[in-house]
């Protein structure tokens, strides 16, 4: 292969909601597979999907690849403005150690939901053991829009998504009407 290709992140194909890999077992990250450059050069596609979708979070198993990995990043995302930013993360195994009582209802999109939006209730905060794409382990308190996001992309860990929490289907809303009608 030419140099041309090296080390060039791809973008990714994001599943949509009816796709079984949404809702398939996932499997922890070992070290082993952490260390392989493959994974390095994954989870650079995987950012440079979210960015060209203007996501504010991506989970592995929406690109097909059904292994523990999230990342999350919100810097004047267009989809989400006014929420707040929240640098670069990218967790391997996270796991959320202890939730809120505290509980706030917000609205959610998801790039595997696209065109849609609804109402859902989240914790306020929340505390996640996870490893950094280095393998240190880490553990990160969250509060507001990065708990909520936090949340979002575990679900997808747990074959999860945003409609499933849903307690009132009549706020599941187009873009365009969410835009004009609801958009905070
Ligand atoms: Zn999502």
């Amino acid at each position: 292969m030419s140099d041309l290709f090296k080390n060039e992140p791809a973008l990714l194909k994001v599943a949509l909601l009816g796709n079984p890999v949404l809702r398939k077992k996932v499997e922890n990250v070992t070290r082993e597979e952490l260390k392989d450059p493959r994974t390095a050069y994954f989870i650079d596609s995987m950012i440079d999907t979210m960015r060209e979708y203007n996501g504010a979070g991506l989970a592995s198993p929406q690109v097909h690849v059904s292994k523990k990995i999230i990342i999350i990043e919100a810097q004047d995302n267009p989809r989400y403005p006014k929420r707040g930013e929240i640098p670069l993360t990218v967790l391997v195994n996270p796991e959320i150690v202890s939730f809120s009582q505290e509980v706030e209802e917000g609205w959610e999109g998801c790039l595997s939901v696209a065109g849609l939006w609804g109402r859902v209730k989240r914790s306020t905060a929340i505390t996640v053991n996870a490893m950094t794409r280095e393998g240190k382990d880490v553990e990160i308190k969250a509060e507001g829009f990065f708990a909520v996001v936090l949340q979002h992309e575990i679900d997808h860990l747990y074959g999860k998504l945003f409609v499933d929490r849903m307690e009132d289907m009549s706020t599941l809303c187009f873009t365009q009407e969410y835009n004009r009608y609801w958009s905070d």
